[in-house]
Formats: structure tokens, sequence, C-alpha cells
């Protein structure tokens, strides 16, 4: 039998070497390639966004109109399901002592370990109305994070994620973090159901430092593990809550990271954030911020890099979440 064991062994491993020949390799270039496209999908959605058709997609224009007819495509193309009749959310906002009017574009994927508990990832949709002929495409402010958004989304539909997803495109965010108030008002589920906030907002412009900041550390201390353990080429900073200065550039006003944007509507709400996000630059809020500025590589590298933390969140024993979000409402 020991000669017939020796065969059969030896039979194994050159099975296991084809296999591995042949399915390993391919099995690998498979997965490389819908990562590629995945990220190839997320620059065409970006320079979708930030086209001159959709002029800035301001709150309550027409190019607003076309941005939420685009991310309804994209969101039934994702397989998310709509809350209610469709993916869109109106409400109304206070400007001064004018009534406004707003949409949010919010979908669902149901998770698989602990459906009952919520991620609300974020980004806003919305910039700024022209001046005159000149146009304020937003690109990475933030056309950016909302294809990261929809990035997130395809990487949900790939493996289905332990927890639940809400993808939460606001509206407003500029006026004033409208569209992310209207939700925490009015949330779709409990809001003890929501353990967690994904925020993403201007993700594309690392500029020569190849910088990205990460915000939310102090609601969830294990921030900073994951900071010093990710793999990652570009030069990821634990943002400090709290008013900080920008980059340490004097003459730049101090950026309060915790209310920066919408995961501040969360963070008040008691419920903890990840925010990602470049330092301002100088093509923030001006006719110049276009996707022609971004570098691909930065922004690919800044997708993987919020992928590897969500998959990092859900890695992490699902206490962990509800603790953090007790903590911060002392
Ligand atoms: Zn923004």
């Amino acid at each position: 039998m020991q000669w017939l064991r020796r065969i059969s062994l030896v039979l194994a491993q050159v099975f296991a070497l084809s296999a591995a020949f042949w399915l390993g390799p391919s099995a690998a270039t498979e997965q490389q390639q819908e990562a590629t496209a995945h990220e190839a999908q997320a620059w065409r959605d970006l320079q979708q966004l930030a086209a001159d058709a959709m002029a800035g997609r301001a709150t309550g224009s027409a190019g607003s109109l076309l941005a939420q007819q685009y991310l309804q495509k994209r969101f039934a193309a994702l397989g998310l399901q709509p809350l209610g009749s469709n993916y869109l959310q109106p409400f109304s906002f206070h400007e001064g002592f004018s009534e406004r009017h707003g949409v949010n574009v919010l979908g669902l994927r149901r998770g698989c370990g602990q459906p009952e508990r919520y991620v609300v990832v974020t980004a806003h949709y919305d910039h700024l109305k022209p001046r005159g002929k000149k146009i304020f495409n937003g690109a990475d402010d933030n056309a950016s994070g909302v294809a990261g958004l929809l990035y997130l989304a395809a990487q949900t539909q790939q493996s289905c994620p332990l927890y639940s997803y809400l993808f939460l495109a606001t509206d407003a965010e500029e006026l004033g973090l409208d569209g992310a108030k209207a939700f925490i008002a009015k949330p779709p589920v409990a809001l003890d159901a929501i353990v967690l906030n994904i925020n993403l907002d201007m993700i594309s412009r690392g500029e020569s430092n190849q910088r990205l900041y990460l915000a939310g550390k102090k609601q969830l201390p294990q921030l900073t593990q994951f900071a010093e353990k990710v793999q990652t080429p570009l030069k990821l900073t634990l943002a400090h809550d709290g008013r900080q200065s920008s980059l340490g550039r004097r003459s730049q006003p101090p950026v309060d990271w915790s209310n920066a944007s919408d995961h501040a509507v969360f963070r008040k709400a008691g419920i903890p954030f990840l925010y990602f996000g470049v330092d301002v630059h100088p093509q923030y809020h001006t006719p110049q911020d276009d996707w022609q500025r971004i570098d691909p590589q930065y922004f690919f590298a800044a997708l993987r890099l919020i992928e590897q933390s969500r998959r990092w969140l859900e890695s992490l024993p699902p206490q962990t979440l509800a603790r953090s979000q007790k903590s911060s409402t002392n």
C-alpha cells in the first residue's frame, strides 16, 4: 500500500501543480480584471458627474436633475434596492428665510451576516451653481466621492457584506449639510440600528505628497491600528478631531475635520464615522476643479484603501461599533 500511497501523493501533487498553473493565475487574473473594471467604471462615473452638462449639480438645478437620473441608473445597475417606489428622497430645508427643496438618492444592499445593523455610506453629489459663464464642475468636490460610493456599492455586489448598507448620495451639502440633516431627521431605519457612517468627500487630489486624511478615531480608536497596518502607496494621515491647522500652513484657515462634511450630522447623532478626504487644494471651490487635473492612479489607490477600511471594519467584533456608538453619545 505504501507505493500506492506514494503514487497517489505524487499524482495529487501533479494535479495540484497543474491546477495552480491552470486555475491559479487565471482566477487571479479574473479577480484583477474585475478590480480594474471597477476602477475604470469609477473613473467614468467621476467624469460623467463632473461633465459640463451637469453644470456643477447645484441643488435645484437642471444639472442636479441630470445627476439624479445618472445615479438612479447606476444604483439600479448595481442591484441596490430602493426604500420607497424609487431611489429619490425629496426634502425641504431653509436657506435664510426661504424654503428650498433638495433630493437625496438612497439605495440599500441587504447584508448577509447582521442585516439588521446598517452602515450608511455618504457622498454629496451637489456642488456650486455657475457664475456667469463659469461652470464649477466639482470633480474632486465631490464627483470623486460619489464615484467612490458607487465603487463601494459594486464591491458589496461582488460579495455579500456582513452588515446592511445604505448608499446615500446627499444633496445640499454645500448649503449646510442639509441632505444629511434631512436623512437623520427622518431616518428610513431606526437610528440605533445605524452602526457607522463612511463619508467620502474629495478623495481624488492627494497632490505631491499623496496624502489622504482619515478622521473618526475619537469615536473609533481602533482606526489607529488600521492606519498603521494598511498597505497603501498613499500617505494615510489620521486627522485629529476638533480644530486643526490645515497641513500646517499658517495662511490657511483651520479645518475642523469633525465638522467638515456630512459625517458631522452623524457624529452629532452619536454615530461613529470614517471620513476620507484630501486637503484643501488651490482649485477647491473654483471653476478649475476639473477631472483633467486628477491623477487617476491616486484616485484608484484611494478607492482601494477605502474598500480595505470597509473590509477591516467588517472584520472587527460587531460589538466594537455598538460600544463606540454608546460612548460617543456621552
Ligand atoms: Zn464637498
